[in-house]
């Protein structure tokens, strides 16, 4: 759901940065535009309805069981926000909805408020979406007992669709567009001042480092922004602090804080943000605190910790750095085909941009979709190493623990009791989330899979060694490509003077 609203953004960058180019309807299209403006959120919420009382109808009739019902109807109403976001792009693109917006003509710091309104059909469908499926999502939850701790309802989980409808506004939107509106404001600033940017400091591309600059400190700063717009809380002082602070003196890992997630029991989950330590926080779902030991509990901390300690954020955003020198050069060498063909000047434009999101879209899909497991798997290890027991306490056939109580065999293999405890810390999540244990994910890997991964390693010290290997290839490779493509462009620059896209995109 996050990477639906980061679309419905990029679009509104991508829009800002050159209105003209996108405006493919005539002007007197009243009608057309009002119909998908206000069609979208009206089709969207009763799509919603409809499949939802179809689903639970299904339900009811034909005797099937109510998790893979729950499972189904998540899916369905995922596929219906696709086209909700679908829809509203369509409605950026194609209507001049953003053309009456376009307040920034008299103001560019006046274009905000246009953006505001843009979005707004987004926002309303996604919410009509939420309200209209609630009632089976609660109903299809109780009979199915997700979110159940131990067979019992949560105390305090929030059975009331304002609750619902705050935490998934909060987590899912909020989240997202209140940073990207703040690096929008800088935008419209930019691209609206930038001739009197220029004449100001002297400097032609002041209007992009300004952006660049803001969109930096919003991202290094958004921690702090997070840590409000969700429902956060410092976790308690007690026992449990203490052990997961001996965690993080152990691994040398600092943070600002370790919070509580409130979602009124809706959300099984943990997640580590920020850069530095002074704007780094580790969060743990209220759910996933009444439902998980506190063995567990330091098993996910170990696996956050880890995601930190291995740099897994940085290679990311190597990641996006090498896919965007990829991206562009293919780009230049389509903008230079082009070049040599007759093919008018706003077709070629558009095809050579067509390129770009297409690779775009398959260098992310795949490449980061495949880092992103990897990199879970080798958190995984070190949630499992948080759990390690010592050697008294670990019972079974281990490779750290070997049998005649002799020093570990090396400090990157698995303990066997660790992993066992990590591994019941995932089942944990996926049965409380309603997770069917093999759903396929594209950053995570299934559950299965990484339960069956991490026991293999625990078995068999010789696959961690080959495992790390290969991340450690994974590494190699990015920062060999980024240095590669920067010095690639460098020289292109140099000598080519002037690059056949910008040449296309100036025109
Ligand atoms: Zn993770
Ligand atoms: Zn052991």
């Amino acid at each position: 759901m996050h990477i639906l609203t980061i679309a419905v953004f990029a679009c509104m960058f991508w829009y800002a940065d050159d209105p003209a180019r996108w405006k493919v309807v005539t002007d007197g299209d009243v009608l057309w535009t009002i119909s998908l403006v206000v069609g979208q959120s009206i089709l969207v919420g009763l799509l919603g309805w409809f499949v939802s009382t179809w689903v639970y109808r299904q339900h009811k009739n034909i005797i099937s069981a109510p998790e893979k019902c729950h499972a189904r109807h998540q899916r369905y109403m995922a596929g219906i926000r696709f086209l909700g976001t679908v829809l509203f792009i369509v409605s950026i693109v194609f209507t001049n909805w953003p053309v009456w917006l376009a307040f920034g003509k008299t103001r560019p710091e006046l274009q905000i408020f246009g953006d505001l309104i843009a979005v707004l059909p987004f926002f309303i469908s996604m919410i009509a979406l939420w309200t209209v499926s609630y009632p089976v999502e609660r109903a299809l939850m109780r009979e199915s007992g997700v979110g159940n701790i131990d067979g019992q309802p949560q105390e305090g989980m929030a059975w009331h669709l304002s609750a619902y409808l705050d935490f998934q506004l909060r987590h899912y939107m909020f989240a997202v567009a209140i940073p990207m509106l703040l690096i929008l404001f800088v935008a419209n600033l930019a691209i609206g001042y930038e001739n009197e940017l220029t004449q100001i400091t002297g400097w032609s591309r002041m209007d992009e480092t300004l952006l660049g600059v803001s969109a930096g400190l919003v991202f290094i700063l958004s921690p702090i922004f997070l840590r409000y717009i969700w429902r956060t809380k410092a976790l308690e002082r007690g026992p449990l602090r203490d052990r997961l602070e001996a965690i993080s003196r152990c691994a040398e890992f600092r943070c600002r804080d370790i919070l509580v997630w409130k979602s009124d029991g809706m959300m099984i989950n943990a997640a580590v943000m920020g850069l530095f330590p002074r704007v780094r926080y580790v969060l743990l779902s209220d759910a996933l605190l009444t439902a998980m030991d506190n063995d567990q509990v330091e098993a996910v901390f170990g696996h956050e910790v880890g995601h930190v300690k291995l740099r897994h954020m940085q290679f990311f955003l190597l990641f996006a750095f090498v896919g965007w020198l990829l991206v562009a050069g293919v780009m230049e060498g389509g903008a230079q085909l082009m070049a040599t063909t007759t093919v008018t000047k706003s077709n070629a434009l558009l095809a050579v941009e067509s390129v770009g999101v297409i690779s775009t879209i398959v260098i992310w899909g795949l490449g980061f979709g495949w880092i992103s497991r990897r990199f879970e798997r080798q958190a995984d290890i070190s949630g499992a190493h948080s759990a390690t027991p010592d050697g008294s306490r670990c019972q079974v056939p281990c490779s750290v623990h070997v049998p005649s109580g002799q020093a570990a065999v090396s400090n990157l293999c698995v303990c066997m009791t660790g992993a066992k405890v990590f591994a019941s810390a995932l089942e944990r999540v996926a049965k409380l989330n309603g997770i069917p244990i093999e759903e396929w994910s594209w950053r995570h890997a299934s559950i299965g899979k990484r339960i069956r991964f991490l026991l293999a390693l625990a078995g068999d010290p010789s696959l961690t060694l080959g495992f790390h290997q290969t991340i450690h290839r994974i590494k190699l490779t990015l920062i060999i490509l980024a240095l590669a493509g920067s010095g690639i462009t460098a020289y292109y620059w140099v000598v080519m003077v002037e690059p056949a896209l910008l040449r296309l995109q100036g025109s």
